[in-house]
């Protein structure tokens, strides 16, 4: 491991390694090196649905996953790997007068951003989907070029770009301290070593806070369990992820035939819990055959769980803070990170690299909590 680098970047889930490979593209003269507690896809990156989508209730996020949707797509063909992804869309409902309302509003966002999104009544939601029940349904909004991907790839993918640009990843490697000197970031002390450094990314995702306050900064994130099941594989029948705005259940349909699916949870244990619980697929499965009556008899494989990272205001968190000088945050992407890594991942190098600003980086500040000026709702799973 070198003991000096120009960046250090702390987390090699999918947004320490879209910033690593982002930043190898943009200033190659710079040594870089990422330093991961255990092995690449042991966070979120390696544990998440795979959803892909550009239907969001802003007109920031409707842009930047348009522009994210394509470097999905191009991404197998880039990086020579293989993908899974599968572009049959995402069909949301809304059960309530309340959700079909803001329904119809992220809607006429998503189409003044040139999205061809289109509003359903529950007899075209059938239409669309006939194994999905319409019952209670007010409406549904469908966009076919979103997507569902295997999500291990791209983290590998960004991994062996970074690396054949010169970028050192360290797996297997704790960062325990963050030296500040004068004001800005001096080293990065590891179980491994110390390196001596001047710019810090912590992209630790729901552990964030713990890093960030390393350095004196306290982020305003906090964990939050998310589980998620597998099932066995079906011949396909199920060509959109069906998302219930109501009460969060989600599923959709792998390349392989699994249903992969999660559902929110109104009380996840405090804290950074990981585990499994007989209650998650008690209250899952009875949604998802109320919804999709024909998988009643459809047998679970896998169950797991993964942490969403949640800001007060369900926002990310990407920037500079105040203070210390070198230090940059990436994270409190909540359970859209991965869809979005693409692109945040470029915005924050260009901005390490050579100063470049964004709307991303202006909207999702630190500080505006402080400021007391949180972010409007946007349209989130879980
Ligand atoms: C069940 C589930 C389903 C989801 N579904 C979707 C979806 O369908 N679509 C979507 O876009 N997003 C989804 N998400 C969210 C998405 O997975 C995350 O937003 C994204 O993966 C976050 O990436 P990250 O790199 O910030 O964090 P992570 O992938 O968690 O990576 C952070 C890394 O930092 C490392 N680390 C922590 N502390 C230290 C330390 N002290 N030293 C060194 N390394 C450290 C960790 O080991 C970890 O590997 C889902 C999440 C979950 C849990």
């Amino acid at each position: 491991m070198r003991d000096a680098a120009d960046i250090v970047v702390i987390g090699g889930g999918i947004m320490g390694l879209s910033v690593a490979y982002h930043l190898a593209t943009l200033a190659p003269a710079q040594s870089i090196t990422v330093l991961e507690a255990s092995y690449l896809c042991s966070g979120a990156s390696g544990r998440n649905g795979g959803g892909v989508r550009a239907q969001w209730a802003n007109e920031l996020s409707v842009r930047l996953m348009q522009e994210s949707l394509r470097e999905f797509r191009a991404f197998a063909q880039k990086h020579r790997i293989n993908t899974w992804l599968r572009q049959g869309g995402y069909l949301f409902l809304a059960r309530s007068e309340e959700k079909a309302h803001e329904l119809t509003r992220s809607v006429g966002i998503q189409r003044h951003a040139g999205l061809d999104t289109e509003l359903l009544g529950p007899a075209e939601v059938s239409r669309l989907v006939p194994e999905v029940s319409s019952e209670g349904v007010y409406l549904g909004s469908y966009n076919a070029k979103d997507a569902v991907v295997f999500p291990w790839p791209f983290v590998w993918g960004y991994a062996e770009g970074a690396r054949a640009l010169g970028v050192e990843i360290e797996t297997f490697t704790r960062v325990l301290g963050i030296d500040v000197t004068n004001g800005a970031v001096s080293a990065v002390h590891s179980d491994r070593g110390t390196i001596r450094t001047k710019r810090v990314v912590v992209a630790c995702g729901a552990l964030s806070p713990g890093v960030a306050r390393l350095a004196g900064v306290e982020l305003p994130t906090h964990p939050h369990r998310h589980e998620i099941c597998s099932s066995e594989p079906l011949k396909p029948f199920l060509t959109p992820l069906v998302a219930d705005l109501t009460d969060g259940l989600y599923f959709s349909q792998s390349t392989r035939g699994e249903i992969v699916g999660g559902i929110s949870d109104p009380s996840p244990p405090p804290g950074p819990a990981q585990n499994s619980s007989v209650a998650f697929l008690a209250r899952y499965a009875r949604a998802l055959v109320a919804r999709c009556p024909r998988l009643g008899k459809v047998r679970v494989l896998r169950q797991w769980a993964g942490l969403y990272d949640i800001s007060p205001d369900q926002g990310p968190i990407l920037g500079a803070p105040d203070k210390p000088d070198g230090l940059y945050l990436i994270s409190g992407f909540m359970g859209h990170g991965f869809m979005m890594a693409p692109v945040v991942g470029k915005r924050l190098a260009a901005f390490i690299a050579h100063g470049t600003s964004s709307s991303e980086l202006a909207t999702w500040r630190l500080a505006r909590f402080e400021e007391g000026r949180p972010l409007a709702p946007d349209m989130i799973i879980g």
